[in-house]
């Protein structure tokens, strides 16, 4: 459900495919990330004026290229969005999904600059065009990624002294005795800190039944995410029946479709949702929703990303109350070098806050998208 929209027309479709410096490496199961992230940015114009932005954030090995998620906004969004009013906010999504396949994060650039627009001229919050506020703050995990795992010993102390209450490792990228070793650290000189484990699709079947066992017996931490490849029901669902702890899927459930078949093969015991895998918000709160109407739990995921898809990623969890594990909106504290936030992205005390100020509560600097921007958008037909 979505509140009544304004009737006011979209006249402006602007694209820039940024690309960000990042302070450090992060390793992954499925691959690396250094040197900058490449994130698309949407700004919509309304006939008022007001402007809100939305942003893309793929991962080529995860979810798609930043090239189709620009081509998709630039190219096949825009003559299907422009002149069109914010009210028709539900035939416009339902004529991307139909006009592209997948490029997700592309559709959730859209429907976060909608959102983000018609919040600004309602002069309401994104959260109160989805539903009712069930939360004010939302619990952060950081995530420890390092390959030089001297360098994560600094982010693990700068994380205790700001509060951060909970660290996700990334494992599975070298191998077992490097993940046994970083989290026996962990437990021996930061006991107050949760630890959840991810291992980004990165073992082998037999190296999961292996490994993963073990990890739950020495560590029972809050869950293990993914160790699988996305498409490796079987072994999800096998070792489900042989660990104590919960078992989470991410990229192997995007949407609410992949939801309903991950409750059906039993293959996990919560999903990390992300609005970037789901297309947009509300089919977010739809997988959340699907997964506690199956007695699974939900947590608040995200992509390498900036202050703004955060604060979308936000906004969605504000009023999804299934989603009670947290998030992991460190990116633009922790891991750019300048975010694209016209203020700091709010945290405080290892929480993220949310905002009540319309839209997303938060302007995009336009002067930083710009100074970012490898290429913009043809500006046709707007
Ligand atoms: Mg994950």
């Amino acid at each position: 459900m979505i509140a009544a929209l304004p009737d006011e027309r979209i006249v402006g479709f602007d694209v820039w495919h940024c690309a960000l410096p990042v302070t450090g490496r992060r390793d992954h199961g499925i691959g690396a990330v250094a040197g900058d992230i490449e994130v698309i940015i949407l700004r919509l114009t309304g006939e008022s004026g007001v402007s809100g932005y939305g942003e893309a954030a793929p991962w080529a090995v995860f979810t798609g290229t930043p090239e189709a998620s620009f081509a998709a906004l630039d190219r096949y969004f825009r003559p299907l969005a422009s002149k069109r009013r914010l009210s028709e906010h539900a035939q416009i999504m339902s004529e991307a999904r139909a006009a592209v396949v997948h490029c997700t994060e592309a559709k959730a650039a859209l429907e976060t600059a909608l959102l983000d627009l018609a919040g600004k001229i309602m002069g309401q919050p994104v959260w109160s065009l989805l539903g009712d506020k069930c939360r004010s703050t939302i619990a952060l995990s950081c995530s420890i990624a390092s390959p030089d795992f001297d360098a994560d010993k600094c982010l693990l102390e700068r994380l205790e002294t700001d509060g951060v209450g909970i660290v996700k490792l990334k494992a599975g990228f070298r191998d077992h005795a490097f993940d046994m070793t970083r989290l026996e650290f962990i437990r021996a000189h930061h006991p107050g800190l949760a630890i959840r484990v991810d291992y980004n699709q990165g073992l082998t079947r037999d190296q999961a039944l292996r490994q993963v066992p073990e990890i739950a017996r020495a560590f029972e931490p809050d869950f293990i995410e993914q160790p699988v490849r996305a498409d490796d029901y079987c072994t999800m669902a096998e070792l489900r029946g042989r660990i104590d702890v919960p078992l989470l899927a991410d990229e192997s459930v995007f949407g609410p479709e992949d939801m309903e078949r991950a409750i059906a093969e039993e293959i996990c015991d919560g999903v990390s949702v992300k609005i970037m895998k789901a297309g947009g918000l509300l089919r977010a709160r739809e997988v959340a929703s699907t997964a506690a109407e199956a007695g699974l739990s939900a947590y608040g995921g995200d992509m390498f990303e900036t202050g703004l898809a955060h604060l979308a990623g936000t906004h969605m969890i504000a009023a999804t109350p299934e989603i009670t594990l947290g998030c992991e909106f460190y990116q633009a504290k922790y891991f750019l070098a300048e975010d694209l936030l016209g203020e700091p992205f709010p945290i405080s005390a290892g929480h993220v806050l949310v905002t009540d100020a319309p839209g997303l509560g938060i302007e995009t600097d336009m002067d930083k998208v710009l100074k970012h921007a490898i290429r913009s958008g043809e500006e046709r037909a707007s």
